[in-house]
């Protein structure tokens, strides 16, 4: 918008009506006092200023508004009796341009010298608007790169963790061997394979994070009965968490069509961590239903919960809880991996939580997930 600033009603309403004509938006003040006021409330792009005003004079309404953050991009034209009387401007305009025009107005002249300012203006807005782009985007770099630094250190000290176990089991097994002992022998052997067998996971994991990124995680699509898939995991997961009672309701007697692998990937990480997100309680539920075109496998924990505003983070890229990460052993992988493994499968995952009370995590997949949603 463009600010006519003149005390001559005769030469407001004439520069209104042919800036009007050539489609810019005008807006007038007949002093210096109003169009300061003016200036403060509005944002203009141009303001044409009278130099010779009773009150205020034209110089000293620009050199009030050049201390104005508002205006900084504003530009003024003087309309001035004289130009040499801009010489008299102390107190250098430094933000939008100046210009200034000699009166009488010469229309045409004044038409070019606007547009120009309105040119330069568009210019200025675009090259700030990338500027602040490119601002953002190396915010969001550097994001990326800290959150990266931060998981490399999770993740060698979680891999850390169980490689020094089996090296000191390893190291026990030695000593068993010479005094051929062999029920501790068994003993030691048996939790080295425990904790080999959470660095596989690991690796698995980190394995799959990668494929995902390159887009080479591949699915082998097979009909099968979800039914036994739940059987069997919850056979194996109770097994390694027997003082868990993992009770199962309802049942699909319908094949369906998917990665079985990776549908079981899935009904263990949400069963792991409704274990270990629950410490001190003894029960999950888990809830597998016919919905028509869908199945839904529901994995219910009554454990510390989460709060309704980071429920929609847990399925990203290393996102843990930050409250609770420091109690939980844990890389942020798993339900990343998850999420796109049901995607992929053309479903949806998703969790109902409250805090304190317990969370249940779900998906739903179609019966004939032959068709991927890349
Ligand atoms: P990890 O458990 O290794 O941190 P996940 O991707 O499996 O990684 O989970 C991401 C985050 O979601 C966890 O760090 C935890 O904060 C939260 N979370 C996952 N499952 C549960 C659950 N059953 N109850 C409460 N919080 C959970």
């Amino acid at each position: 918008m463009i600010l006519i600033v003149d005390d001559t009603p005769e030469n407001l309403i004439s520069l209104k009506k042919v800036l009007e004509k050539h489609n810019f938006e005008v807006d007038t003040a007949s002093s210096g006092e109003e169009a300061l006021k003016k200036v403060l409330k509005n944002e203009y792009v141009l303001i044409i200023l009278d130099v010779q005003m009773p009150g205020m004079d034209g110089f000293e309404v620009a050199e009030a508004i050049s201390g104005y953050s508002k205006a900084k991009e504003t530009a003024i034209i003087f309309l001035s009796a004289a130009n040499t009387e801009t010489k008299f401007i102390t107190k250098g305009y430094s933000s939008g341009g100046l210009d200034y025009i000699t009166k009488p107005v010469d229309m045409d002249i004044l038409l070019l010298k606007v547009k120009t300012f309105y040119r330069i203006y568009e210019q200025s807005r675009k090259l700030i608007e990338i500027q602040k782009a490119l601002l953002d985007e190396i915010e969001f770099r550097k994001q990326a790169e800290r959150k990266k630094d931060e998981f490399i250190s999770i993740a060698s000290h979680e891999l850390k963790t169980p490689l020094t176990s089996v090296k000191g089991y390893v190291q026990l097994l030695d000593r068993s061997i010479d005094k051929g002992d062999v029920p501790t022998l068994k003993k030691h052997l048996a939790k080295a394979q425990v904790q080999l067998e959470k660095l596989n996971e690991l690796i698995t994991d980190l394995l799959d994070i990668s494929k995902i990124e390159s887009g080479k995680l591949k699915f082998n699509k097979q009909p099968f009965l979800i039914d036994d898939l739940l059987n069997s995991v919850i056979e194996i997961i109770h097994q390694s968490n027997p003082e868990f009672k993992l009770l199962k309701t309802g049942s699909v007697s319908r094949e369906i069509c998917g990665d079985e692998m990776r549908i079981e990937q899935v009904i263990i990480n949400f069963l792991t961590n409704a274990i270990k997100y629950a410490p001190g309680t003894s029960e999950v539920h888990i809830h597998v239903e016919d919905r028509g075109h869908n199945v839904y496998v529901g994995v219910r924990d009554f454990g510390i919960g989460i709060d309704k505003d980071l429920q929609k983070n847990v399925f990203e890229k290393f996102y843990r809880v930050e409250e609770t990460a420091i109690h939980f052993q844990g890389l942020g992988i798993g339900l990343y991996i998850s999420a796109e493994i049901i995607r992929r499968h053309g479903g949806e995952v998703g969790v109902k939580s409250t805090p304190g009370e317990g969370s249940e995590f779900y998906f739903s997949i179609p019966f004939n997930a032959t068709s991927e949603k890349d």
